[in-house]
């Protein structure tokens, strides 16, 4: 049977922290479903397409990995591509009250969904989105926390207006 993981989140804007956890996942599973959720509460500092983009351009060398946008049920859309489970990545016992709660909501959703979490890589624990948004707005050299392949257009795109 070919199993097929999603791996949620904003990735506002990708960073290595997320892709540390897509490759390894990329390693496990047969497909790897990147759900860029459009998460319009949360204000996103770039687009939907912009970090769909970003993703993509970081994926390249990873073929059976799949970079969708997202809007609704986590749950429900896990049924509709035949889901085996969720990987998440855990960087702290702070993600973890969060992350056991949507766990558990979406396996009462979709009782045969299950969240698999993925411990972070030494390296990236203290990373993430907003850590890469304030360095970046404020000049900072980002390239240690982004991949390669898109750090100049973050750090354009985040750059202090002069
Ligand atoms: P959210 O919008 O849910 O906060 P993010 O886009 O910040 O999502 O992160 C998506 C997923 O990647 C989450 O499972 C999060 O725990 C994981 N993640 C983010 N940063 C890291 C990191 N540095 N190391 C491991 N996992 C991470």
């Amino acid at each position: 049977m070919q199993q097929t993981v999603i791996c949620p989140g904003s990735f506002d804007p990708i960073t290595n922290g997320h892709l540390d956890i897509i490759t390894r996942a990329s390693k496990m599973f047969d497909k790897v479903i990147v759900a860029v959720v459009k998460n319009q509460d949360k204000h996103p500092s770039f687009t939907i397409n912009e970090r769909i983009a970003l993703l993509q351009a970081s994926t390249l060398n990873l073929p059976n990995v799949e970079i969708v946008g997202f809007d609704g049920m986590l749950a429900e859309y896990a049924k509709t591509v035949n889901a085996y489970a969720i990987v998440k990545g855990l960087r702290a016992v702070s993600d973890f009250e969060y992350e056991f709660q949507q766990a558990l909501i979406n396996r009462k959703l979709n009782p045969d969904l299950d969240t698999i979490f993925f411990t972070t890589s030494q390296e990236y624990m203290y990373l993430s989105s907003s850590i890469v948004k304030q360095v970046a707005s404020l000049g900072g050299d980002i390239s240690p926390f982004v991949p390669p392949q898109v750090c100049s257009d973050i750090s354009k795109r985040l750059a202090p207006k002069s």
